[in-house]
């Protein structure tokens, strides 16, 4: 039986006290142990920024990678091992900014992935400077007189991309977000937990007080059918005086990339010869033709 603290590293967190990482991190521990998977069992893969230092305090599987490009790593980590569990960490700037394309082709793919997003709506780590999902008019140092830029739908993006499992979680509401990336963790394929993540110090409008009078459950919701993908891409926009977190939309589980890729039909490549029937194969094609 897998235990939280099995999951607890050596180092302390160095994040801001009060930064909603730290409700992150331990609602990614409560749900890997709730789902008895363990610290081998599992690769965390981060970008940059400071939610992205999470796999040093944790014990895991754990890859701290280029900016942007978290999910191109943890495709390949699945396409070598697709035994392994792989969870995506990353802010909005490296998810929905530098890492765009690698959010959509994930997605459009359907690699077997937890992809959990620290949603600040601030480049945190550079301090403050306005994000993808910041608000148009936000006034930072890059944008002295107003961003120009409106910010990006992920959860809108993510439904239209193909996604069958979009969620957005609060940090201020740790045991539903815990429950959250469990659910997350248990869909087969692309799986997105954006999640509401107050940076108390570099983006106070968006701080415990603004959500906390906001938010509001989708499982509360009277009528709300989370497998209605139209449904589910109307409420993705919802933001003001209400905000929603839950499930937006679980759709039917479609095959994984992993699961019709010719070459991993033997078993993950880690497990296969190296040199496997289909390059002896490629190569008598060459062969022929080159
Ligand atoms: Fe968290 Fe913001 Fe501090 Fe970074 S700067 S640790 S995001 S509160």
């Amino acid at each position: 039986m897998v235990a939280r603290k099995d999951f607890d590293g050596t180092e302390r967190p160095t994040w801001c006290r009060g930064c909603g990482n730290h409700a992150i991190l331990n609602g990614i521990k409560m749900a890997l142990a709730e789902h008895d998977i363990a610290p081998h069992e599992i690769l965390i893969v981060t970008g940059i920024g400071c939610g992205s230092k999470l796999p040093h305090y944790m014990k895991v599987n754990g890859y701290h990678t280029l900016h942007g490009r978290t999910l191109a790593v943890a495709t390949g980590a699945r396409l070598a091992n697709h035994g392994l569990r792989v969870m995506t960490v990353h802010g909005d700037g490296d998810g929905y900014g530098e890492g765009l394309s690698h959010f959509l082709n994930a997605v459009r793919r359907n690699l077997n992935i937890t992809d959990v997003v620290q949603d600040n709506r601030i480049y945190g780590l550079t301090k403050g400077q306005y994000s993808p999902t910041s608000e148009r008019g936000k006034h930072t140092p890059t944008s002295p007189e107003g961003s120009i830029d409106g910010p990006v739908q992920p959860l809108a993006m993510a439904i239209t991309a193909g996604a069958t499992f979009v969620s957005r979680g609060y940090s201020g509401e740790l045991r539903h977000l815990a429950w959250l990336i469990g659910e997350a963790l248990k869909h087969p394929g692309y799986a997105l937990v954006d999640v509401l993540q107050p940076c108390v110090t570099f983006n106070r409008s968006y701080a415990y007080d603004f959500y906390n009078e906001r938010v509001y459950r989708l499982e509360d919701e009277e009528g709300y059918d989370p497998t209605d993908r139209t449904a589910a891409w109307e409420k993705a926009h919802e933001w003001g005086e209400r905000i929603p977190i839950g499930i937006f939309y679980r759709g039917e589980p479609i095959p994984t990339y992993e699961e019709q890729v010719p070459a991993l039909r033997a078993g993950p490549l880690v497990k296969q010869p190296l040199e496997p029937e289909w390059i002896r194969r490629m190569e008598a094609i060459k062969q022929k033709y080159v």
